[in-house]
């Protein structure tokens, strides 16, 4: 056993000491700790967890399946039967509560098992310096000692004090309540007792980066974090709960429960008085009663929802909260990035602007392979002074990095800049020199709200160089001079119009556009100094306490060099499940940052758009009151140059008129919005931390089709659900049907209490497992989706409920009587019990789609529910036959011409309701084609 290493927390002194003395305090240095005393670390104290993480537990699960009221008044009755002497039958009561316990749970622990480990998957993520390299681990391995990398959109795991930070900005709220980002510094602040929000050399737990980047060094983890110590505060309860589809059907099945009890303590009342034997009366009543009360219906779900989030896993989504998934299947409109979601996200610089010159760049990737020419000839020298300015910008404004890996070349960091970087190699720039001759003093790195990045660097004579990247509409704004073949000049009107038509020019050929600039700022202007003490050489970032350096104060007065033009090819298989949206009723909304132009242009190769398409910037929204939002955001397909505030007006519009929208997003700017609509979607790999954990959803490869993957599955399983209802429900109408017929009429009992536990168990219980899990339909994107306000239980389905109930228990009375007449009333049970079986195992085929023929469903692509019909009936002929399952089964011998015969009756039900099937879709048919025909 190692011993804990974790120091006692010197309760809020942290701030009033230097960066080095933490250092030396929690035993760790600038670099971080090594990988193997991080591991040491977590093994001694445990991991950083507020609370024990959500684990399932067996036991709860099985002493679920015992919480019915049903399965004790069975348990009862085998007592009693026990205690009359009826060894069989008691046997074969407890039999059958076992039996149904275990396979009950049997699924909801496997079902439960795999959400808690898919939930695991979306657990946050913190970026740690461990043995001299930056490494993404899980938010519960974070240890004292280690040092956390901070970067806008992240959540800050632990608490740390700051050894360094470039306008960092933190949201605090879940701590001090200060809805208001909070500046961060280095600095030590010799004042103790400071409040929580004061202590600005500290980062907490639980609080997220708004802007800027950092490094800290973890001080406390876990319980001893200040969120730890105000466990109140707590809101970690995410995914927990049932889903609201669960808890409607978990109050229809009380509703149920109540009404068939009813019915029952009736029919107990009427046998009473035609003289029934009590105890024959007591068992079938309750063994009626145990028939007719769905108490699976919430585990159907269960287990429904979770084979169908594994199953959504598989084509990367991970859901982080139950609900999403019914959400999922009524989705009427998407609203998608195009950046990375729609387009591949990997992108090649194919175009520069540079001193009046259009060139070309040849190349594809990330690769270091490709030049400069212009007008498909090599550059000449006067081009490459301009050339190499550009590429100063390129390079020197640059937080990503290229690798190789196996041959391919990879950008690490934003795709965008990766292609910056490429691009400026082949412009002949050279970020080594840059990096060595021109030291970085500060960043503001990009975000999508600017839509500008820039870098501020040191040159040898002391004064400072400034370069900027960004959206070039944007920059040009800022700029007031420009860069021509020779030298600086001032920018007029006719210039900024001219560099504007180039950059439109670009964006229709579908190429992402970026500006590039540089200002100054001299060395005398500055006073103080630039770098904090300790800092290593080469480090990226810096202290700017006096914010002399913040965005607003160097991104203006600039010269404007020249703009790059990206091409990011649509993903292949976008353009097929836009087509898929569209035949499934669902609208596909593009919202991006770009361009309009190039919005436009990729909108047309994906089939967002077709024909003359509606794009509206930014701007003009900006000017739109909600009301004439609301009456536009119906025609709207795509939307440019918006903010991340533009996207919650997009969804509340739409929102009012009864749409259910999915919004996907990235930035940490984009959480409102995503937690604003119905389904909020996550990137994950370019999604932040602090919009993951706001989001219902993750697509773990970025990817639109992976979107429109969920929303089929989503249907898919909101159809299982309702199907496995179906089927329950209606075996068990038919049941009770019969019984009360038969009570009612002064027939002899046709189902003995076994019979009936047997078909609850067997006959209906194993098939609506099935079905449950049944593969999705393949032309469910082929639909409408359904209405938000739309009941599973809506008159159709409860008139297809009545009829099915009608008709098995009209089939099963039927051989009753005659059989009654023929025979004993041993046989007539034996078959009557038998028609009913084949009737449901028959049935179950036909429920499996509400509008298709039967015939048209394969009965190999749902294999279990082959074998456990064939089981069932193998059973059902073998009992006519096998005297200890006959006995077992109280069933007759019957021969097998006879069984076939009744397999033959037992289909009628099935066929019968194959033809209203047919009947609904030739009525179907009917009402498009009058539409069709009256437009
Ligand atoms: P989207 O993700 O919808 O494509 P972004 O918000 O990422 O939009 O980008 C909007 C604009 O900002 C781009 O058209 C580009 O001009 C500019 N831009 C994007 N990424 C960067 C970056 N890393 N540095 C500078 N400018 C950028
Ligand atoms: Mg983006």
């Amino acid at each position: 056993m190692v011993p804990p290493i974790q120091p006692k927390p010197v309760a809020g002194d942290w701030y009033c000491l230097s960066a080095e003395e933490v250092l030396a305090r929690v035993g760790s240095g600038r670099d971080g700790l090594s990988v193997d005393e991080a591991a040491t670390r977590l093994a001694a104290n445990g991991p950083n967890d507020l609370r024990e993480t959500h684990r399932v537990r067996w036991f709860p699960i099985l002493a679920g399946q015992f919480k019915s009221l049903i399965i004790w008044i069975l348990i009862a009755a085998g007592v009693v039967s026990a205690a009359l002497g009826e060894r069989v039958d008691a046997a074969a009561i407890l039999a059958i509560v076992v039996l149904n316990a275990v396979i009950g749970f049997y699924q909801e622990f496997r079902a439960e098992n795999s959400i808690a480990a898919l939930q695991k998957l979306t657990a946050p993520l913190a970026t740690v310096h461990r043995g001299g390299r930056s490494e993404v681990v899980s938010a519960s391995h974070v240890v004292v000692g280690d040092i956390l990398v901070l970067e806008a959109g992240d959540l800050v795991a632990a608490d740390a004090r700051l050894l360094e930070a470039a306008s960092l900005r933190c949201m605090e709220a879940p701590l001090t309540g200060e809805s208001d980002a909070v500046r961060k510094q280095v600095a030590l602040i010799p004042s103790p007792e400071l409040a929580l929000g004061d202590r600005a050399n500290l980062v907490f737990r639980g609080t997220s980066v708004a802007a800027g980047m950092g490094r800290g060094v973890v001080v406390a983890t876990s319980m001893n974090t200040e969120l730890g110590r105000i466990a109140g505060l707590l809101d970690t309860a995410d995914g927990a709960g049932e889903t609201p589809l669960q808890e409607k059907l978990a109050s229809f099945g009380r509703t149920l429960i109540g009404a068939t009890l009813a019915l029952v303590a009736v029919l107990f009342g009427l046998g009473l008085m035609r003289g029934t034997p009590l105890l024959e009366l007591f068992m079938t009543s309750v063994s009626l009663a145990v028939a007719a009360v769905p108490e699976g219906l919430p585990a159907v779900a269960t287990v429904a929802l979770g084979l169908g989030v594994v199953r959504m896993a598989r084509r990367h989504a991970l859901i982080r909260r139950l609900p999403a998934v019914e959400t999922l299947g009524s989705t009427t409109v998407i609203c998608t990035d195009k950046t990375g979601t729609l387009t591949v996200g990997e992108m090649t610089v194919q175009a520069l602007y540079v001193a009046g010159r259009r060139y070309e760049v040849t190349g594809q990737g990330y690769a270091p392979v490709g030049a400069v020419t212009f007008e498909g000839r090599p550059i000449t020298e006067s081009d490459r002074a301009p050339l190499r300015e550009l590429a100063t910008c390129l390079l020197g404004c640059n937080h990503a990095h290229l690798v190789q890996e196996e041959s391919a070349w990879k950008s690490v960091g934003d795709p965008t800049e990766g292609a910056l970087l490429a691009a400026g190699r082949k412009a002949g720039g050279d970020r080594g020199g840059i990096e060595t001759g021109l030291p970085t003093v500060h960043e503001n790195p990009f975000d999508s709200e600017r839509k500008l990045s820039s870098v501020v660097r040191r040159k040898p004579d002391g004064t400072f160089l400034i370069l900027v990247n960004g959206a070039p509409d944007l920059l040009l704004s800022r700029c007031t001079r420009f860069l021509t073949e020779s030298g600086v000049r001032d920018l007029t009107d006719e210039d900024r119009r001219r560099i504007l038509e180039v950059n439109a020019t670009m964006a229709r050929e579908a190429l992402r556009v970026l500006g590039s600039a540089t200002g100054g700022a001299p060395a005398a202007a500055v006073p103080g100094q630039d770098r904090p003490p300790g800092s290593e050489a080469g480090a990226a970032l810096a202290s700017d306490g006096n914010g002399r350096f913040e965005a607003d104060v160097v991104e203006r007065d600039l010269v404007f060099v020249g703009l790059s033009g990206m091409h990011d090819p649509p993903r292949p298989e976008a353009k097929a499940a836009v087509a898929r949206c569209q035949s499934a009723g669902i609208r596909v909304v593009m919202i991006t940052g770009d361009h309009p132009e190039t919005a436009m242009a990729i909108a047309r190769e994906i089939g967002v758009i077709s024909g003359e398409g509606r794009v509206v910037a930014g701007v003009e929204l900006e000017k739109w009151s909600e009301a004439q939002l609301r009456k536009n955001v119906g025609s709207i397909t795509v939307y440019a140059r918006v903010s991340a505030e533009h996207k919650l007006r997009i969804i509340r519009a739409w929102k009012t008129s009864d749409a259910v929208v999915a919004m996907t997003g990235d930035g940490i700017n984009d959480a409102p919005a995503i937690r604003g609509a119905d389904i909020g979607i996550a990137m994950g790999r370019s999604g932040t931390e602090v919009t993951k954990q706001a989001a219902d959803m993750v697509v773990t490869d970025d990817n639109f089709a992976s979107i429109v993957a969920a929303v089929e599955e989503g249907r898919g399983i909101y159809d299982n659900i309702r199907k496995t209802l179906q089927y329950l429900l209606a075996g068990n109408t038919g049941e009770l049907l019969l019984m009360a017929v038969c009570l009612v009429s002064g027939f002899p009992l046709p189902l003995l209490p076994i019979h009936l536990l047997w078909i609850n168990l067997v006959t209906d219980g194993l098939p609506a497992l099935c079905l449950a899990t049944d593969p999705i339909d393949p032309d469910v994107m082929k639909r409408r989706p359904r209405r938000r306000s739309e009941r599973i239980t809506d008159p159709r389905f409860l008139r297809t409920l009545l009829l099915t109930g009608i008709l098995t228990a009209g089939v099963a009375f039927g051989v009753f009587v005659v059989a009654l007449k023929n025979g004993t009333v041993e046989i007539a049970r034996t078959e009557a019990f038998a028609v009913l079986v084949y009737a449901e195992l028959l049935r179950a085929f036909g429920t499996r789609s509400a509008t298709k023929p039967v015939w048209t469903i394969p009965l190999g692509s749902n294999l279990p529910l082959l074998i456990v019909v064939g089981i069932s009936m193998g059973l059902q002929v073998w009992s006519h036959h096998n005297e200890v399952l006959g006995r077992f089964l109280k069933t007759g011998p019957v021969p097998v011409m006879e069984d076939l015969r009744l397999l033959a009756l037992g289909a009628i039900p099935l066929l019968v309701l194959e033809a209203v099937k047919g009947f609904r879709r030739w009525l179907a048919r009917l009402n498009r084609e009058s539409r069709t025909s009256s437009i």
